[in-house]
């Protein structure tokens, strides 16, 4: 029998129910304190984002550090990515969420790298041609989140490589094929294209520090599952003469059928409302989703709901409900038994059409700059 306090968490597989306690000591982080977050929101001057205050962040390396550099005048930029597979779904706005408020508080630029390549060698069902189109779709929906153009940079990997290989080239020559092997758990099958992709996912931490000249602190926002890409990355930071990233890790959004975590690699279309969903069909996987409430009406008035097993309840947590009170009324209601299931889905079906709505007005425009955002070319002749 498999033990049930068993979980695995990998950059490519996710098991079990996770303890994600127990993930800070596995992964050697650092818990997200109340004392580190009251002092970004002193720094944000007097405001924090609900992803931050309700838990849904949680562990971090290195935050501290790189708090106490930006107060004294050592601004910091935010890198994050997306292997682009296919549509994005609701949970992978997260990060950008995150990364947008800091850039809106606090002005710092930020770095997105599109790994169309590493989505080719690691997902045999899907053509270049896919992976090209799905990075510029999911480019498109990431700047329409209302990244600033002036201090946005796109690493699109097969359109930036002039850009990148410099620096990857000697980011790759620190990076033994071992530690690669061990933190991947790659097969003799495995094809060599994801041996290298490390060196390129690697390079935009490193590029402001390359491109100035000078040490520039980095801040990825990431799902915990990530953090063993950057660990590697971090370990061969200061051999270059580059700072290590920092990291704030968070813990992952489950899927609307209550199991695992939200995603379009399970094959479980129903399991992820995804950007290109058409309104019907939000509605219909919202009704569908699994919640925390009890089998009948009187049930669920007498004893209340759980919200903390709910899928949708969840979505109103990471997304939909930005106001405090909004949310702490959400909940209560739902813990009580005044807020039955089939009302509170009906508002966020409402919520989630509002939201795609604007999206999708956002999107056009966004299209007019995605392409000049792309770097291209390297900062300086090596
Ligand atoms: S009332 Fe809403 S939050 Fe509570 S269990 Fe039902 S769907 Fe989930």
């Amino acid at each position: 029998m498999p033990d049930p306090e068993e979980f695995v968490v990998t950059p490519y597989e996710i098991k079990g129910k996770i303890d994600y306690g127990r993930l800070i000591e596995q992964f050697g982080t650092q818990e997200l304190t109340p004392e580190l977050l009251a002092k970004l929101h002193h720094l944000a001057g007097g405001e924090l984002p609900p992803v931050l205050t309700r838990g849904i962040y949680y562990s971090h390396r290195d935050l501290g550090p790189l708090l106490d550099g930006y107060a004294n005048g050592r601004p910091f930029f935010l890198y994050s990515g997306r292997g682009p597979s296919g549509p994005l779904h609701i949970s992978h706005l997260l990060h950008f969420d995150l990364c947008l408020w800091f850039q809106k508080r606090l002005g710092v630029p930020m770095y997105i790298q599109i790994t169309d390549d590493e989505k080719f060698w690691s997902r045999p069902t899907l053509s270049r041609e896919e992976t090209v189109h799905w990075g510029l779709e999911n480019l498109v929906d990431l700047l329409a989140l209302g990244f600033d153009p002036k201090r946005t940079h796109v690493f699109f990997d097969s359109k930036s490589i002039a850009a990148m290989y410099p620096l990857a080239v000697r980011v790759a020559r620190k990076i033994p094929y071992s530690s690669v092997k061990a933190v991947f758990g790659l097969q003799p099958s495995a094809n060599i294209g994801w041996v290298f992709f490390t060196a390129l996912q690697t390079v935009p931490a490193f590029w402001p520090s390359w491109a100035e000249g000078r040490s520039v602190p980095c801040l990825i926002p990431c799902g915990v599952d990530q953090d063993p890409h950057f660990r590697l990355t971090r370990d061969i930071a200061e051999g270059l003469g580059y700072p290590k990233p920092a990291l704030l890790h968070s813990k992952m959004v489950p899927g609307l059928l209550g199991e695992g975590v939200m995603s379009t690699t399970a094959n479980r279309a129903d399991d992820a409302l995804f950007l290109n969903d058409p309104p019907r069909e939000v509605e219909r996987k919202l009704r569908n989703a699994f919640t925390g409430g009890r089998a009948t009406v009187e049930e669920q008035r007498r004893l209340g709901a759980v919200p903390e097993i709910c899928s949708i309840w969840a979505l109103w947590r990471t997304r939909f409900a930005p106001s405090d009170r909004e949310f702490e009324e959400i909940t209560r209601t739902c813990r009580s038994g005044e807020l039955l299931c089939g009302d509170c889905k009906a508002k966020l079906i409402e919520r989630v059409h509002t939201f795609y709505d604007e999206h999708a007005a956002a999107r056009e425009k966004a299209k007019s700059w995605a392409e000049s955002a792309i770097v291209t070319a390297p900062p300086k002749a090596l």
